[in-house]
């Protein structure tokens, strides 16, 4: 989508501090870190919301938990744990609208969440 800031990342257009990518999926340092580690994980394919996510999504979203379990091995956080978050729409703070997962670690997380 053309003025979607998260298709310009996938696309290469701004820059983002990679950290996984691969056909599927691509994950970049957050920009507003909340937690020691704190990456999006997305899926290459313009997705607006959790809503908008059709049957033919469903292997994509499988992909993008792959990705994040990949990340939390290299990480070396996989075994001391890492949260996952994905907000959607204003109630739960969606700012950005291409779905994306939160991938937060590194300190001990609050429960309930804010
Ligand atoms: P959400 O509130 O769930 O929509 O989260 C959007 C997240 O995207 C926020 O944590 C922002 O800090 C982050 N963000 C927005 N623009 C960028 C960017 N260009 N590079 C990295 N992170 C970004």
């Amino acid at each position: 989508m053309e003025d979607c800031i998260f298709c310009k990342i996938v696309a290469g257009e701004i820059p983002a501090d990679k950290v996984y990518e691969d056909d599927a999926v691509v994950a970049f340092r957050d920009l507003k870190p909340q937690a020691p580690i704190h990456l999006l994980v997305i899926p290459r394919k313009h997705i607006a919301t959790l809503n908008d996510l059709t049957p033919e999504d469903e292997a994509l979203v499988g992909r993008m938990y792959r990705a994040a379990r990949a990340i939390a091995v290299d990480l070396d956080v996989a075994e001391s744990g890492y949260r996952t978050v994905v907000n959607c729409n204003k109630a739960a703070g969606q700012v950005v609208f291409h779905v994306h997962m939160h991938f937060l670690a590194g300190r001990r997380m609050g429960w309930p969440p804010g």
